[in-house]
């Protein structure tokens, strides 16, 4: 559908949990997160419900995420029925990829659209500072199994004297393999706020990445592709992605809304406005009318983030809540 400003909405990032394995410092806090009572977070039923109103809507694209989505039994199954909704185009997820070892060969039987894996390190000791646990062979030995793989992304958030090593290593993996590697700026929300954490600007990336593997070139990307502005440098196999949203702001193109654990709709990141889908859910409501209030909040979706201003609207929620 179309909102207020014109922008055709067809993407919606499904949180499926707000538990994780992982505390990475810029996302959760070190005590973890509170428990949320299991009937507060959306079953598979409710998920599946809200995915049919959405395809009515014109959501074309599902990405599950969390939380880290693998912690929830049976990922797999859930994938399968979604993909299997009308006018649902591709399902993927986004990871941590410290399960998915085990979980690889189920996501492919499910036939999964595509597969974002989060590392920021390929170093163990920044890896355990950055992420407080020490997981890192398992995620390198979920990484190993992914590349090659179609429609693989490798997501890093650079951090200013913490993993800027890391950003010709990850470079490398895209030049070397059929593989995105996608540089995300680090935004100004929950526990980065209070943090000495800081981000690395994209252009100074950019030119770092410039200055070893010579000139990048931009390349067209799909429709349903997302905020990256992607590149290659002479010979790559994969490609290089940005994603700059203090920056470059991506508002006017932004395509997608997101459902919380807790069934909360939010058609802006960084505002604290939307929906109580679950509310509506659990209260008898017939389909046509979740699907109008749905609809009318989405028409609604704000103009832009306004991540640099202050305001009373902004969402508290952290990253872990709202998916990414
Ligand atoms: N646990 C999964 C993972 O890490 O891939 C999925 C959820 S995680 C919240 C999704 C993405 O959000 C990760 O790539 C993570 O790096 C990114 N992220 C979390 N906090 C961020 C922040 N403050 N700024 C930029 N990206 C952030
Ligand atoms: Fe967990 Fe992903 Fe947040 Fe790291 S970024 S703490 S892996 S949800």
């Amino acid at each position: 559908m179309i909102d207020q400003f014109g922008r055709r909405i067809e993407y919606a990032r499904i949180s499926v949990t707000d538990r994780c394995n992982l505390r990475c410092r810029y996302c959760m806090p070190e005590c973890g997160v509170k428990k949320i009572p299991h009937d507060e977070i959306l079953t598979f039923e409710d998920i599946l419900r809200v995915t049919k109103i959405f395809a009515r809507l014109g959501i074309r694209k599902i990405r599950l995420t969390g939380g880290e989505p693998l912690l929830r039994k049976n990922l797999p199954a859930l994938i399968r029925e979604i993909k299997a909704i009308y006018g649902i185009e591709q399902v993927t997820l986004t990871t941590n990829a410290v399960l998915l070892e085990r979980c690889l060969l189920d996501l492919f039987t499910a036939e999964i659209d595509g597969i974002n894996v989060s590392v920021d390190t390929f170093d163990e000791k920044t890896f355990s500072e950055l992420t407080r646990r020490n997981l890192f062979e398992k995620v390198m030995r979920g990484l190993k199994l992914l590349i090659g793989k179609k429609n693989v992304k490798v997501n890093c958030v650079p951090l200013r004297g913490v993993n800027e090593k890391d950003i010709l290593k990850l470079t490398a993996l895209a030049s070397e393999n059929p593989v995105d590697v996608r540089f995300i700026e680090l935004m100004p929300i929950g526990c980065v706020v209070d943090s000495q954490l800081e981000g690395i600007p994209t252009a100074e990336i950019f030119s770092l990445i410039e200055s070893h593997f010579g000139k990048l070139y931009p390349v067209e990307k799909s429709l349903l592709q997302g905020p990256a502005e992607y590149f290659r440098a002479e010979n790559f196999i994969g490609r290089i992605g940005f994603i700059d949203a203090i920056e470059h702001k991506f508002c006017a193109t932004c395509n997608r809304i997101r459902l919380t654990a807790e069934g909360f709709l939010k058609p802006c990141l960084n505002f604290a406005t939307g929906l109580d889908v679950k509310k509506l859910l659990r209260s008898n409501v017939d389909d046509e009318s979740i699907l109008q209030a749905i609809e009318r909040t989405i028409y609604l979706k704000p103009r832009e983030h306004f991540f640099n201003r202050v305001n009373e609207l902004r969402d508290e929620r952290k990253m872990y809540q709202v998916g990414g």
